[in-house]
Formats: structure tokens, C-alpha cells, sequence
């Protein structure tokens, strides 16, 4: 008795076995492509965002303020 079901990547009817390591993929190079998908969309967030928007030089003198040491509690305790 199989259960068959669609690779999530390509389609495939696969059938679901215990000894199918790719598990819910149908193969190696689906679970692959699926994993690098994944990795792939993770680099492209960070490294799209700043070229799209411009506004990099007001965000880093902000964080520049938060970073100076001005509202730290440093000489009240020294009091
Ligand atoms: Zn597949």
C-alpha cells in the first residue's frame, strides 16, 4: 500500500516510502533545488534592499546617534 503524492518542486506523482531520503521530493535534485531556492531567496533580501531604496545615508548617521554614549547611565553612577 503507497500513498502517492506531488513533489513539491516538480509536480511528480511520487510515492511516499521510508526509504525515500528526499522525503516529501520525489528526488535528490528536487530536494536540492528546493534547499537552494530557499538559500538563494535569503541572499537576495538583504543585497535588493539597499540597491532599490536610497535612504542608506540617513539610516547609518541615525544609528551613528543611538551608538554615542550619551544616554548612558555611566556618571549618574559615578555620583
Ligand atoms: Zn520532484
Amino acid at each position: 500500500m503507497t500513498k502517492k503524492y506531488p513533489c513539491p518542486q516538480c509536480g511528480k506523482e511520487t510515492e511516499y516510502l521510508l526509504e525515500n531520503d528526499y522525503r516529501p521530493f520525489c528526488s535528490e535534485r528536487c530536494k536540492l533545488i528546493d534547499l537552494g531556492k530557499w538559500a538563494d531567496e535569503e541572499y537576495k533580501v538583504p543585497s535588493e534592499e539597499p540597491a532599490t531604496e536610497g535612504p542608506w545615508v540617513p539610516e547609518d548617521s541615525e544609528s551613528e546617534d543611538q551608538f554615542s554614549p550619551q544616554h548612558l547611565p555611566s556618571k549618574e553612577a559615578l555620583h
